[in-house]
């Protein structure tokens, strides 16, 4: 029998991290009832239906996340196509599953169709996510398998399926920090959403890529055994190459010149330890001369959707620059699979560090706030109790999702967006409503900044402000002007 175009249950089994014996007859009895509820039903590509549903099963195993999540990926269409009803389901699989799969047809079919739908498909995945943020894994995980056979439907429904991807999945996988699945989404829609960018940017890098590949090659492997004489023997070294879709978006900021574009290329060094990562740093300035200025500490401050790394870049010795990623083996995990990271670290006691910092990135709270829960269970539970309870999700008239801490106002959100927004807010309108700038916001709403450029920030913001990036810039604003207004009456002799 010759191997099937799709992973057998094996395989995806395989994928998972430590399942059970239960975990494994789950994920196996759900493959055997997906393999016969979806007979004769066909993709776009002529492949048996039941193709799609077990690559969508293990897509989910390979991001570690809990059996009950596979399971109900690999059922994820049967009661929306192949007429599986709630009492089979739940009398089959339990609760959990079902709510899941229940969860994930709710969602429903997505379509993007300009601003509006495009607000309101991610009101949608907030509101399934904040009831349980599985259903939004395995809806990515569902996408993540569309996106990738995009060639085989038809062509008049491939630019709207890639953009809405670009939109809102790929916007989601970073948001909730994985890099790993972002990249697919970007550079499997990429040359269906934005053609002629697609080929621009193909042909713009290629030189550039080839000759850097080899400099990249040579320069990792003198990278790992400076490494290893200097004690830090079990750093693994590798290299990776930007993908396409965030190279075209780096482009356009830099006149499209490649030149400008230092991480193209970028070598990546994973150590055991947080310290290893400082250390592995010191090594490699100590032989090769850092570009001053970039030089990026994410370990002590994280980005804001959780990715961590110490960043710099470094004079080749040959003429030519390039970036040096250090990580440790959990951050890397982390870089890739974000939040589904922090729902498989259950138990274990890892280095997420003990940050008092307020700003930290939400992502970031919720995984050293999950260490403190005992199970998975109690941690959805929490999830959806306390932690959206604290914040609120707002939109900007183009379907930006932007989150704030609770209470947070219309000044909140101009700072959000950029300082200068910010610092000439003249007004504001919520829900295409013209509001006072302290109002309040709530989830969903759509806001609106108007900007003046005679408008500053004015001393009882600070009242009206909650995000500290905010009152930071209205602080600085405010002295900044006192100080003038002190210089000048020195000068003039005051009143
Ligand atoms: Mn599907």
């Amino acid at each position: 029998m010759t191997h099937p175009s799709y992973p057998t249950v094996e395989e995806i089994i395989k994928l998972m991290k430590e399942p059970s014996k239960a975990d494994r007859e789950l994920v196996q009895k759900a493959y055997a009832f997906a393999e016969k509820a979806h007979e004769g039903q066909k993709r776009y590509s002529g492949e048996p239906y039941f193709n799609h549903v077990a690559h969508v099963g293990a897509n989910l195993a390979g991001i570690h996340v809990d059996a009950a999540t596979v399971a109900a990926g690999i059922l994820h269409d049967t009661i929306e196509d192949a007429g599986v009803t709630a009492e089979t389901m739940e009398k089959e699989f339990g609760k959990e599953v079902l709510t899941l799969v229940e969860g994930v047809t709710k969602l429903g079919k997505l379509r993007y169709h300009g601003v509006e739908r495009h607000v309101e498909s991610l009101r949608k995945f907030f509101i399934a996510m904040s009831h349980d943020i599985r259903v939004l894994l395995i809806k990515l995980a569902d996408r993540l398998h569309n996106i990738q056979t995009l060639e085989h439907v038809p062509e008049a429904k491939r630019a709207r399926i890639a953009l809405e991807t670009l939109e809102i999945h790929a916007r989601l996988a970073d948001r909730f920090g994985m890099g790993k699945w972002k990249a697919v989404f970007e550079d499997a829609a990429f040359p269906y959403a934005y053609p002629k960018e697609h080929t621009q940017v193909l042909s713009i890098i290629k030189h550039k890529r080839i000759t850097d590949e080899k400099y990249a090659e040579k320069i990792h492997r003198s990278i790992q055994k400076e490494l290893a004489e200097n004690g830090l023997k079990h750093a693994r070294v590798d290299f990776r190459v930007k993908n396409l879709f965030s190279l075209w978006k780096k482009l356009a900021r830099k006149d499209m010149d490649p030149d400008k574009v230092y991480d193209i290329l970028a070598v990546r060094v994973i150590v055991e330890t947080v310290e290893d990562c400082y250390r592995a740093l010191g090594v490699i300035h100590k032989h090769w001369r850092p570009v001053s200025g970039r030089i990026k500490d994410y370990i002590a401050i994280p980005k804001n959707n959780g990715y961590r790394s110490l960043h710099t870049t470094i004079f080749r010795g040959d003429g030519g620059i390039i970036e040096v990623q250090i990580r440790t083996k959990e951050m890397h995990e982390e870089a890739q699979y974000g939040i589904a990271s922090h729902l498989a670290y259950k138990e274990k006691g890892g280095s997420i560090p003990l940050e008092t910092d307020k700003k930290l990135a939400w992502v970031k709270e919720l995984a050293k706030w999950q260490k403190e829960v005992a199970g998975s269970e109690e941690f959805m539970e929490n999830l959806k109790m306390d932690f959206f309870k604290n914040r609120v999700f707002v939109y900007t008239p183009k379907g930006d999702v932007i989150d704030l801490p609770e209470e947070s106002s219309a000044i909140d959100f101009a700072y959000a967006i950029h300082s200068n927004i910010g610092n000439h807010l003249s007004g504001a309108k919520v829900n295409g409503k013209l509001v006072s700038i302290e109002t309040k916001l709530k989830s969903g709403d759509i806001v609106e900044i108007e900007t003046k450029e005679s408008a500053c920030p004015k001393r009882k913001w600070l009242e009206h402000a909650k995000t500290t990036l905010a009152k930071r810039h209205i602080r600085t604003y405010l002295e900044k002007t006192s100080s003038i207004g002190t210089l000048a009456q020195k000068f003039f002799g005051g009143n």
